[in-house]
């Protein structure tokens, strides 16, 4: 179990605008660089049922149609992050939702090419972060550091 993990873990999705182009190798290299650690690490497609369920909360917005069918569109890389105040950090480095507001260097900035084709996903709070690697991951997966 990674229960103990609680506040020092975070999911991160690389969407499939950013597969796509490349920028796999180039965001991880950033991630690394950055201080957190891989705990897990998957390449996976999501069909339209499970984008619906992961975005569930969203499901009355008027981009929920557009977001299920971008997110299924391709191959994405779900990752299990591991620092001190991964949630928080990890938002840092991503950057804005919006590329346009991205501080110059985040991740989005670099990566991201719209609102929607945002390059990368990151959790927003302590309790979804558990929550959305139990939706990527079972416990034999994960790989703790020692
Ligand atoms: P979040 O749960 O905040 O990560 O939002 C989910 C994702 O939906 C974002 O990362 C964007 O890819 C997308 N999104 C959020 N707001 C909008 C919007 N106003 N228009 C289109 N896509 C959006």
């Amino acid at each position: 179990m990674i229960d103990h993990m609680f506040g020092k873990i975070t999911l991160s999705i690389i969407k499939p605008d950013a597969v796509k182009k490349g920028y796999v190798v180039p965001i991880l290299s950033q991630i690394v660089q950055s201080g957190f650690h891989i705990l897990a690490i998957k390449m996976t497609e999501l069909s339209k049922q499970s984008a619906k369920k992961f975005y569930s909360e969203h499901k009355k917005k008027s981009f929920f149609e557009s977001l299920i069918t971008f997110m299924s569109s391709g191959p994405i890389v779900s990752i299990i992050l591991e620092k001190e105040n991964a949630v928080k950090d990890f938002r840092i480095l991503i950057g804005d939702t919006n590329p346009i507001h991205a501080k110059k260097g985040t991740i989005r900035n670099l990566y991201a090419s719209s609102l929607e084709k945002n390059a990368i996903h990151g959790s927003d709070s302590n309790q979804n972060a558990f929550k959305e690697c139990f939706f990527y991951f079972s416990n034999r997966e994960i790989f703790l550091k020692s």
